[in-house]
């Protein structure tokens, strides 16, 4: 089994390698408590796919918030303003901006810890 940054081919950006990596041992965590203390091996048979679709859920976060907020190298005028356009889009919306949080702080974890 493989956690955090090695798991992850690469570590997102945007301050969520870490959070990420923890995110991964809690399930992990999860996964060898049942396997162990209650012989239960669904967890654990489980725990790559669940690991791997909360990964690339913020492996596409991070790619998305990065791309928004940063000048691309060789851009012209419709891609600057395409790319304001698209940032006006997500913080004029109130579901944008709801996006933009959930995603940013993660999504809840088994016990209904925060991730
Ligand atoms: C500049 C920078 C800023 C960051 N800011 C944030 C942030 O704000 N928020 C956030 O969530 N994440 C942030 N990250 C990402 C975060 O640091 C990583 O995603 C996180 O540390 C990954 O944890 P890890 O335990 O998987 O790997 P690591 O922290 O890299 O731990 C791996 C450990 O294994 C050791 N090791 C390697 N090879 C061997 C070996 N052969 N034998 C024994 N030990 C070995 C290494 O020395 C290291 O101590 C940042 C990263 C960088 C570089």
């Amino acid at each position: 089994m493989l956690v955090g940054d090695a798991a992850h081919t690469v570590p997102p950006t945007g301050a969520k390698g870490m959070n990420l990596a923890v995110a991964d041992v809690v399930l992990l965590t999860e996964a060898l408590r049942a396997l162990l203390l209650d012989r239960e091996e669904d967890l654990f048979d489980a725990f790559p796919d669940a690991a791997r679709q909360r990964i690339w859920k913020a492996q596409h976060f991070s790619w998305w918030m990065t791309n928004m907020l940063h000048p691309q190298p060789g851009a012209g005028d419709f891609d600057r303003m395409r790319q304001i356009g698209e940032l006006r889009t997500v913080v004029e919306s109130a579901h944008g901006r709801a996006y933009l949080a959930e995603a940013y702080t993660g999504w809840p974890l088994p016990g209904g810890l925060p991730g």
